[in-house]
């Protein structure tokens, strides 16, 4: 006889999980293996993807609405709006149907055909509305603020709501201390609100403080046509060129990202994502998303700066499935003269 398959104790398989809430967070921190082996360092990815809403935003969905409880604001039977590129709208759509509220979601037309169907799966009261920049009185997030407005609801604000952030200093980051016994030498996470990187990289660092060690390196991981990596290496927030990638990329300093302790930051080309959100499908078994591959190649980047021997962590933040119609459809892919993984090609 073998011994039993199931280890004694896995985080999260302790104790059974009182409603889904509960089950939100507790994820794997996973070794990739190949990035690994190319960079001489540890490198791994916290797979936020397994999460009840399948992305790490269904932390900052129960942060918000547990902080809007506590705060008064939402009374049974309440209802949250919400402007969202889509996984935030998740999220809070599910833990509103375990908690009695309701949601109203604003989102850009222009994300994915698989958020959209799946928030109007979940019973999410969906409003799109067309894609303009934030400075657009149209812009998603200024419509969701003016509904909430008008009709006397919880506005969850996820931009500049720090429940957001301290969402991610209260549970990703020690969450990431314990998986690896305090040995993070860096962390590089892409910015959509910077609620997990702000989150993340303040809770990392007030666990090195308490156990007095040296602080891990923050690395911002921008796509094209955001603002923010001028803004980390030179002040300024002017955008160049797009990306294909979604929920990623900011043209301002929101609530959640001021302060941040960010150390450097790297532009990510969306066929240096690519290349990277295929390798890891085939390689290693993990299918993610945009923001994923954004994410992993700024470690590896930021690995082969510090060399050989760091431990270097990212956020995988949600799957590839909630992007088949994009990231994995020759079609899209070649009109936007983007590379096509062969097996698509079959
Ligand atoms: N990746 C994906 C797929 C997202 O949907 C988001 C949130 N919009 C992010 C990354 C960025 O997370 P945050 O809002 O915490 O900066």
């Amino acid at each position: 006889m073998t011994e039993s398959a199931i280890p004694a104790s896995l985080p999260g398989w302790e104790s059974p999980s009182a409603d889904m809430p509960a089950a939100v967070g507790g994820t794997p921190l996973v070794r990739l293996r190949k990035a690994s082996d190319a960079t001489g360092c540890d490198i791994y990815g916290k797979a936020e993807f397994m999460n009840p809403g399948g992305s790490v935003k269904d932390r900052a969905a129960l942060a918000i609405i547990e902080d809007a409880e506590r705060r008064g604001i939402l009374k049974p039977g309440g209802t949250l709006v919400e402007g969202t590129a889509g996984n935030t709208g998740i999220g809070l759509t599910l833990v509103a149907n375990a908690r009695g509220y309701r949601c109203i979601i604003v989102m850009p037309e222009t994300q994915s055909r698989e958020k959209i169907d799946f928030l109007r799966m979940i019973g999410a009261d969906l409003r799109l509305v067309p894609a303009k920049p934030y400075k657009d009185p149209g812009n998603y997030v200024h419509v969701s603020r003016r509904l909430a407005e008008e009709g006397g609801y919880v506005w969850a604000n996820q931009f500049d709501n720090l429940a957001n952030r301290e969402g991610h200093r209260l549970t990703t980051a020690p969450e990431i201390w314990h998986q690896l016994d305090g040995k993070v030498d860096a962390f590089t996470c892409a910015c959509g609100t910077g609620g997990t990187l702000a989150g993340t990289a303040i809770g990392l660092h007030e666990a090195a403080k308490k156990a007095g060690v040296k602080a891990p390196h923050i690395v911002l991981a921008d796509p094209e046509g955001s603002g923010l990596y001028g803004w980390v290496k030179n002040n300024d927030l002017s955008v160049t060129g797009s990306s294909i990638t979604e929920g990623i990329g900011q043209s301002r300093v929101t609530g959640n990202l001021e302060g941040a302790p960010i150390d450097d930051a790297e532009r990510i080309p969306d066929p240096e994502a690519l290349e990277i959100i295929y390798s890891l499908l085939i390689d290693e078994g993990l299918s993610v998303g945009g923001s994923s591959g954004i994410n992993v190649a700024a470690a590896i980047r930021t690995a082969r700066k510090l060399g050989p021997g760091h431990t270097i962590v990212t956020i995988l933040c949600d799957g590839g499935a909630r992007y088949q119609s994009k990231l994995f459809n020759p079609e899209f892919l070649r009109g936007k003269d983007l590379p096509v993984a062969p097996w698509l090609d079959k």
